[in-house]
């Protein structure tokens, strides 16, 4: 288990714009990477980490909104509705930043996890909106791109 260093916006935006690679393995690397996620978040106080943020372009994020600890392997968003732009969203890689941002407040998801198990399972509200953001970090995609204009 360890903390890794989180990548920020401007100075690593070429890295932060990268779309990551599905991953294809179910092997210690990942259970490794998925620890390390965890620590990482709980430590800088997130609600959500995407491995691309610690510099790993795979398809794999850690969410925890304080209700439980959520970790989605090759998540894809098959359906999503309704409306949440409650909170103000802001992001580990954009320090400072908060900002109102239209999220859909129930999603399906699909994903693997860390054993290489399909599920797919619905989610809504604050972890909604947060694996959204983290999903959008596989793409190259942050959240101040989707800030409404006003
Ligand atoms: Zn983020």
């Amino acid at each position: 288990m360890a903390i890794r260093k989180i990548i920020t916006y401007p100075q690593d935006e070429e890295t932060l714009r990268k779309v990551s690679k599905p991953v294809t393995e179910f092997d210690d690397r990942l259970a490794v990477l998925l620890a390390d996620l965890k620590d990482t978040m709980h430590h800088a106080q997130g609600a959500g980490l995407s491995a691309i943020q610690v510099g790993v372009l795979k398809r794999v994020c850690v969410v925890d909104v304080g209700k439980r600890h959520l970790e989605f392997i090759n998540p894809k968003i098959i359906k999503q509705s309704g409306v949440n732009r409650i909170k103000e969203e802001g992001c580990l890689s954009v320090p400072n930043v908060w900002e109102i941002v239209k999220r859909p407040n129930k999603i399906t998801v699909e994903f693997y996890d860390r054993n290489g198990v399909f599920h797919t399972e619905n989610y809504s509200g604050y972890e909604a909106k947060a694996i959204c953001h983290e999903c959008d970090h596989m793409d190259g995609i942050l959240f101040i791109d989707r800030v409404e204009k006003k």
